[in-house]
């Protein structure tokens, strides 16, 4: 269902928009929208325990017995279980209550956790949703900047082993402000060196 696409070139790695279902991604591993039960829930968190079987809530489970919850802005990886990505990062975006309760830096430090344990296990490659913009609340526009900013930022500072970071929205409204954001951003139209 993939119907949009953009792609630009930051430190030598690649960021890939497309409209689609990140539970079919083929990146190492995806990102889950989780909340900080690690229980699984509705939206996109569901959906990837739907597809990606038990095995998956069985070790989040295991997590939060060893270390209570996950804060907001934190990230832990399980396995894929069924899925065709490897692992699952499980990051907890903020609930939007208007943006003067440290909701920017708490969306860009889920994104930035993400990559930071997807480079600590040397992965490759890993695919994000539109974190916190459905049930959380958080108005597309705003989520869409500070999202690129973050992956953009963690892309510049330095070479790791993350090679291609892929955003993956599901309706084309969603895909709009991305497109825009990644513009906005990162002041490519296309794939440049
Ligand atoms: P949050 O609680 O962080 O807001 P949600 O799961 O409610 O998370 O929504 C986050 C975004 O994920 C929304 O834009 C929603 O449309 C989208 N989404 C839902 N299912 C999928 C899926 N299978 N693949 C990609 N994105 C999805």
């Amino acid at each position: 269902m993939e119907e949009q696409a953009a792609e630009v070139i930051i430190n030598q790695a690649k960021l890939r928009l497309i409209q689609g279902d990140i539970t079919k991604q083929d990146t190492e591993a995806i990102v889950n929208a989780a909340n900080s039960s690690l229980m699984g829930g509705g939206g996109v968190d569901g959906a990837i325990h739907r597809a990606g079987g038990p095995a998956i809530l069985e070790e989040c489970k295991q997590i939060v017995a060893r270390q209570g919850r996950l804060p907001t802005g934190k990230a832990v990886m399980t396995t894929g279980g069924n899925l065709k990505a490897s692992y699952v990062i499980h990051t907890v975006g903020p609930v939007w209550h208007g943006g003067n309760k440290g909701e920017p830096e708490l969306l860009a430090s889920a994104y930035h956790e993400s990559l930071k344990l997807a480079a600590d296990n040397n992965l490759a490659s890993v695919s994000f949703p539109s974190i916190s913009t459905g049930a959380y609340g958080y108005p597309v526009d705003r989520a869409s900047r500070v999202a690129i900013r973050a992956v953009d930022a963690f892309l510049r500072q330095r070479a790791t082993s993350v090679r291609e970071v892929v955003l993956v929205v599901f309706d084309s409204q969603t895909f709009t402000a991305y497109s825009l954001a990644l513009r906005e951003i990162t002041g490519q139209d296309k794939k440049r060196d």
